[in-house]
This record gives C-alpha cells, structure tokens and sequence, in this order.
C-alpha cells in the first residue's frame, strides 16, 4: 500500500439525485463553443469546426444551493448554463455510434468564467485556464441517472439571474451532440468513470454581481443556483 507523506486530498464529488450516494469525480472537460448562437455573441464563426475543449480542476464542482466568495481577479463574473454529461464507462477512440453507452447520467451545470480576464488571455495569445479553472468554478445540480431518465436529445435549457431570465435555449440547438463530443474527446484523451463533461453554452451569457444568484435548470433535470457574496 501506498504511503503517503501528507494526507491525501478529499475525492470531489456531486449529488446523485434521490440518492445518499454520491458521484466522485475525477476530471472535468469543458466543450469551447457548442451552440451557433453563442459562438456568433462571441465574435465567432459557428461553422461545423471540430470541438475544442478546455479543463477545470476536479475540486472546481460545487453542489446546488452553495452561497461563494465572489472571485478574485474579475469585474466580469460570467454564468454560462451547460448539460453536463458524466461518464461511466472508460474508452478510447470510442465511435460515436457507441459513445452514449458510456454515459452515466446527466446534470444541470454552470461554466462560471472570469470573461475579462479571458478576454484578456485571448488578446495577449494566452491558456484561459485561470479565465476558466478557478476555485468553485463549476457548480453542478444533482446528477440523474441514464437509466432513470434516458439520453436528454432535447429541452430547455436556461439560466437565471435574480428571477431574470438571461438564457433560453435547446439541447437540440447543440452543434455537436453529446454522442460526438464523447468520440472526439476520447481521441484526445482515455476517458474513465468519474470524467464530467460540460457541453457548451446557448446564447444570452452575461456577468453576475455581488449578491445576486444564479439559477441553471434544464427540462427533467434538477436546477443548480449559486449565490455570490
Ligand atoms: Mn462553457
């Protein structure tokens, strides 16, 4: 067995839904631009470009209803409403055909992003990762289960900012579905149980201020709110 010098990190994990068991989660992968109507608010081409994806540490996961610090380093708190997908079966080089077997289940999810200082990283050719991949990064809503509510093809996704609705899309409205971005993904890396991927965003993202809250729901999925102090 291994010995360890100092005691190793608490596993981070979500919510399973109507459950005392929880969900460990061993990476998070992030799609860049999944929705045409996003990629076009952000000053680009929506054009089937393969997924490119980004990164946010394991310990980034917040449950629902968690009240956070605002964070450090940004003026412009961004929400930015996502499916979130968890695997459940390992692969590599997984055709698209078969990539929904491995899904576990899906959540609601928010890719919380400091937009200025990710602004700023793209201007000066620099990794988003700090704009993307800080503290408390990605709060996620409790996690269903494939076989209790099947592959989400469609439904509304939206977010909320103190009641106003700031996001209003469909599932159905992503460029690559769930079942490509799986495949593409697992050409880049072994994928594993305990991966979460967050699948992009719909138009309509816009900053958070101190003191509001954050709603994230999707159709037939919980809701995840996160309130900022
Ligand atoms: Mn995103």
């Amino acid at each position: 067995m291994v010995q360890f010098a100092l005691p190793a990190a608490t596993i981070p994990s979500i919510a399973i839904f109507e459950s005392t068991t929880r969900f460990a989660v061993r990476r998070i992968f992030c799609v860049g631009r999944n929705y045409a109507d996003h990629a076009r608010e952000m000053g680009n081409d929506p054009d089937r470009e393969p997924p490119f994806f980004f990164t946010k540490p394991a310990d980034a996961v917040v449950d629902d209803g968690a009240t956070l610090p605002y964070p450090p380093q940004t003026e412009n708190l961004h929400h930015e409403a996502e499916l979130v997908v968890a695997i459940g079966l390992a692969g590599v080089d997984i055709n698209a055909k078969q990539a929904l077997r491995h899904v576990w289940g899906y959540a609601t999810g928010n890719d919380l992003t400091r937009r200025d200082m990710q602004a700023a990283a793209k201007e000066m050719r620099r990794p988003w990762d700090l704009a993307k991949g800080f503290d408390h990064s990605a709060p996620c809503g409790a996690l269903h289960p494939v076989s209790e509510i099947g592959h989400p093809v469609q439904g509304r996704i939206t977010a909320h900012v103190d009641g106003a609705l700031r996001q209003d899309g469909d599932l159905a409205d992503m460029i690559w579905p769930v079942a490509d971005v799986i495949a593409y993904l697992s050409c880049s890396v072994a994928l594993a149980a305990g991966d979460l991927i967050y699948t992009g965003t719909p138009a309509g993202v816009g900053p958070i201020i101190r003191g509001q809250s954050c709603t994230v729901a999707i159709d037939g999925l919980s809701s995840v709110t996160t309130t900022f102090i």
